[in-house]
C-alpha cells in the first residue's frame, strides 16, 4: 500500500508563495522530461510519505532582452528561449537535446548540451538566479560573489572540475545554490543568461569504422578535436546503431558510425585546411547545411522512441563523462556491454569523452540489463569519472553516485538542508538526503 501523492498546478507566483509557507513535502516540476525521475512511477520512492507533485508548468512565462542578456521568468522552454533570442539577433550557447524542457528546470539539474564542447555547462552562461526561499522571499543569487565559506567545499570538488557535471553539485559562487541541486534548496523563479550573436552555421559528417570493431580513428579524431574548442561548438558521435533507426531513404551512405561538427560557415576553408587535411580524412567527410541537419539529428531520438513503444523496451542507459585519456577504457566496458545480445545503440558528446550508451531492453530482458548496468557503474568507480554528467542523479541514480561520497559531502549536503530546507519540504528524497 502506498501513501496517496497528491498533485497541484500553480497559476501565479502569489499561490507559489502560499504553497511554499504551509511547508508540504513537495516535488516541484515543469515539462517532467527528466530521466532520472520517474514521474509516472513516483509512489513507489514514497511509500510511506506524503509528496505534493507542483506542477510549475502553467505560471506566467515571461522572456525579455535586456542589451545582450535573455531574463526568463516562469516555465519558458528552451525551443521558446531560443526562438526568442533568434527574433533578436542572438544565440544561446548552448540548450540541451530536448528543448521542450523548460530553461529554469535546466538550471536545476545543470543542464548541458550538444555546444558544451564550446560552451561549458549552462553554470558558464547564467548571469543571476531568483529563487523562492523555505519562508518563501525571493532571493537573488549572482554569478559574481562566492559563497559563504561553509556551504563551499573546496578540496572535494578538485579534479572534477574538468567535467561538465560532478557526481554531485559544483559550489563555489551564490549561483552555484541553484545550479545541479535540483529543486533541493528552493524554487527557481527567474534568471538572467548572456546570449551571443546569432550565426550561420553548418556540420561537417566523418564516416569512421564501426567502434566495436576499430577504434583507433575515433581515438586519434577525439584528440585532434581538443585543439579547435574554440572554433567547433560540438563534436557529436552516432553509431551504426543509432543510423539504423533512421528511415533508409534519409540515412546517409555510410557502412560505420559517424562523427559530427559544426561550426561557422565562414570557418569552411579553416576546417578543411587545418582540420580534415591533416588527419588526411578528405575522401570520408560531407557537409550539410545547419537546417537540414536539425532534422536529420532528431530522427534518431524519434526512431528510438518508436521503437521502444512498439516493441514494450525499457532503455536502460548510461551518462558518464570520463577524461581524454581514459576514454578507450570507457569504449572497452561499451565493447563488454554490447556483447549481451540486448539491442543497443552508441552516441553522444563524443569530442567531451561523454557518450550514451543505450540498452533497448524487452521486458524478459530487463533483469540481465539491470545487472549488466550495476556491473558496468562498479566498474567505472575505479575510474576518476562522472557517472552522470548531464541528466542528473534524480531519485534513480542515488545508488550509482553513493561510491563517489566522502563524509564531507554527506556533512555538507546536511548543513546545507538544515539552513536552507529546515522542514524538508523541498524535493525529498533527493541526493543530499542520502546518508552514508
Ligand atoms: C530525449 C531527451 C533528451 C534529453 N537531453 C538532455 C540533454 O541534452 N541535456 C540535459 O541536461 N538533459 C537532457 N535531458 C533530461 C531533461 O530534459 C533535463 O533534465 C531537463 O532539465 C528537465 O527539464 P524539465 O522542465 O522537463 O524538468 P522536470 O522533469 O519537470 O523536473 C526535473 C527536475 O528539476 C527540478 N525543477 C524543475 N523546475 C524547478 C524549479 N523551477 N526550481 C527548482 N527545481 C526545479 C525538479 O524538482 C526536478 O528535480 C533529456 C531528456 C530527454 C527525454
Amino acid at each position: 500500500m502506498y501513501m496517496a501523492i497528491t498533485t497541484r498546478t500553480i497559476s501565479s507566483l502569489d499561490d507559489l508563495k502560499t504553497f511554499i509557507k504551509e511547508g508540504k513535502p513537495a516535488l516541484y516540476h515543469a515539462s517532467k522530461t527528466s530521466t532520472v525521475i520517474p514521474f509516472d512511477q513516483i509512489e513507489q520512492f514514497y511509500p510511506d510519505k506524503e509528496l505534493t507533485l507542483v506542477n510549475l508548468s502553467t505560471l506566467p512565462a515571461v522572456m525579455e532582452m535586456d542589451e545582450d542578456r535573455l531574463m526568463i521568468k516562469g516555465p519558458v522552454t528552451w525551443k521558446e528561449a531560443r526562438g526568442f533570442c533568434h527574433e533578436h539577433g542572438r544565440e544561446l550557447p548552448m540548450w540541451p537535446t530536448e528543448e521542450l524542457a523548460c530553461v529554469l528546470s535546466g538550471i536545476a539539474t545543470s543542464a548541458t548540451g550538444e555546444r558544451s564542447f564550446n560552451a561549458g555547462s549552462l553554470r558558464a552562461q547564467v548571469d543571476e538566479v531568483t529563487y523562492l526561499n523555505h519562508r518563501a522571499e525571493e532571493i537573488v543569487l549572482s554569478c559574481q560573489k562566492a559563497l559563504d565559506s561553509f556551504e563551499m567545499y573546496d578540496k572535494i570538488q578538485k579534479g572534477f572540475r574538468e567535467f561538465k557535471n560532478a557526481p554531485f553539485p559544483y559550489l563555489s559562487m551564490e549561483i552555484d545554490l541553484m545550479i545541479g541541486t535540483e529543486g533541493q534548496l528552493g524554487v527557481i523563479t527567474e534568471a538572467v543568461l548572456r546570449t551571443k550573436p546569432l550565426e550561420n552555421t553548418e556540420v561537417l559528417f566523418i564516416k569512421v569504422p564501426k567502434w566495436e570493431e576499430d577504434y583507433s580513428l575515433h581515438i586519434k579524431i577525439m584528440n585532434k578535436v581538443q585543439e579547435f574548442r574554440n572554433q567547433f561548438y560540438c563534436v557529436e558521435l552516432l553509431d551504426s546503431n543509432s543510423l539504423e533507426f533512421i528511415e533508409k531513404e534519409k540515412r546517409p551512405d555510410a557502412e560505420g558510425d559517424l562523427i559530427f561538427l559544426e561550426y561557422g560557415v565562414k570557418l569552411q576553408d579553416f576546417v578543411f585546411e587545418h582540420f580534415v587535411t591533416p588527419l588526411g580524412l578528405e575522401d570520408q567527410v560531407f557537409v550539410m547545411e545547419a537546417a537540414k541537419f536539425k532534422e536529420f539529428r532528431m530522427e534518431v531520438p524519434r526512431g528510438v522512441q518508436e521503437y521502444n513503444s512498439r516493441n514494450g523496451v525499457v532503455k536502460k542507459g548510461t551518462d558518464v563523462q570520463v577524461r581524454h585519456m581514459d576514454f578507450r577504457k570507457l569504449l572497452d566496458l561499451y565493447r563488454e556491454l554490447a556483447k549481451s545480445g540486448i539491442r543497443y545503440l552508441l552516441f553522444g558528446h563524443f569530442g567531451d569523452a561523454h557518450l550514451h550508451f543505450n540498452l533497448l531492453a524487452k521486458t524478459d530482458q530487463v533483469e540481465d540489463c539491470t545487472k549488466l548496468m550495476n556491473e558496468f557503474y562498479d566498474k567505472i568507480t575505479d575510474m576518476k569519472c562522472s557517472p552522470f554528467a548531464e541528466h542528473g542523479i534524480g531519485l534513480i541514480k542515488q545508488n550509482y553516485v553513493r561510491p563517489f561520497y566522502t563524509k564531507e559531502h554527506f556533512d555538507t549536503f546536511k548543513k546545507l538542508k538544515d539552513l536552507h530546507d529546515p522542514k524538508r519540504q523541498f524535493f525529498p528524497g533527493g541526493f543530499m538526503e542520502m546518508t552514508p
